[in-house]
């Protein structure tokens, strides 16, 4: 037995995700129920079935959060991702910006929570984690009013030349949630904290408190009465963490750190 992080109720406790599982299913699925990693810090490049569970919510907690956020965004993302394969970066869903925002913020707070090295970058203070959890407990209508929330899709301008990404392979890139702290040009740090992730080829930030109209303006940027969803596209090498954990990943690679075959 031990506490549920949401409900502090002592239970047993489920091997739960931070990212869901359903993100990671589709890519392992096209290669053998294996995922290649690529380590942040010492480590090689390897093919893992690790999809970053940890001890973390009882089996009630587990099925609320399955129901209210992980399934939903789960079918929203893929879909999303398949209009862009077939209709291009034009493409819109329709779906509630609020359930959306409030989803990955349920995503960036059981990743701060999580003990699992995956989410080792997601750490924030107490405070912080705090003000996460009030946004997945509260009111979903008021969410876009206590935090800004931003959605990217990543492209690939090489593409034109043969050698850079296709889309779909775009969608198969994960890369674990971060926090960071907002600073804007050389000022020092704000209040205002962020998260991201990558998730079936979506860049998606959350900044809490709201952030000021002149900055929520920007492409990407979900508006709270706007239910038609556009993902504007962003190159992914300006996209500095995930450039940077590929560089490694490629350096690793040819530096022989790697167990994965030619
Ligand atoms: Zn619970």
């Amino acid at each position: 037995m031990a506490i549920c992080a949401y409900c502090w109720n002592d239970r047993e406790l489920c091997a739960s995700h931070s990212i869901p599982d359903g993100f990671f299913k589709a890519i392992s699925r096209r290669n053998n129920g294996k995922l290649i990693t690529i380590p942040g810090g010492a480590g090689q490049v390897h093919l893992s079935q690790d999809s970053g569970k940890a001890d973390l919510l009882c089996e009630a907690c587990e099925r609320l959060f399955n129901r209210r956020f992980d399934g939903p965004l789960v079918n929203a993302m893929k879909l999303w991702d398949r209009k862009i394969q077939q209709e291009g970066f034009s493409a819109r869903i329709a779906f509630s910006p609020n359930q959306m925002a409030q989803s990955l913020a349920s995503i960036f707070w059981r990743a701060s929570v999580s003990g699992n090295d995956m989410y080792a970058h997601a750490r924030v203070s107490m405070h912080d984690a705090n003000a996460l959890l009030s946004l997945v407990q509260g009111e979903e209508e008021a969410v876009l009013k206590l935090c800004s929330c931003s959605i990217r899709r990543l492209k690939d301008r090489r593409y034109k030349n043969h050698d850079g990404f296709t889309q779909d392979v775009v969608s198969q890139i994960i890369m674990p949630v971060s926090a960071h702290r907002l600073s804007w040009g050389r000022k020092k740090p704000t209040v205002y904290f962020g998260f991201s992730v990558v998730l079936q080829g979506f860049l998606c930030h959350l900044a809490i408190p709201r952030l000021p109209a002149s900055k929520r303006n920007a492409p990407g940027f979900l508006h709270p009465k706007d239910r038609h969803l556009h993902a504007p596209p962003m190159h992914l090498l300006d996209y500095k963490p995930l450039m940077d954990s590929m560089v490694m990943g490629l350096a690793k690679h040819l530096d022989g750190q790697s167990t994965l075959k030619e």
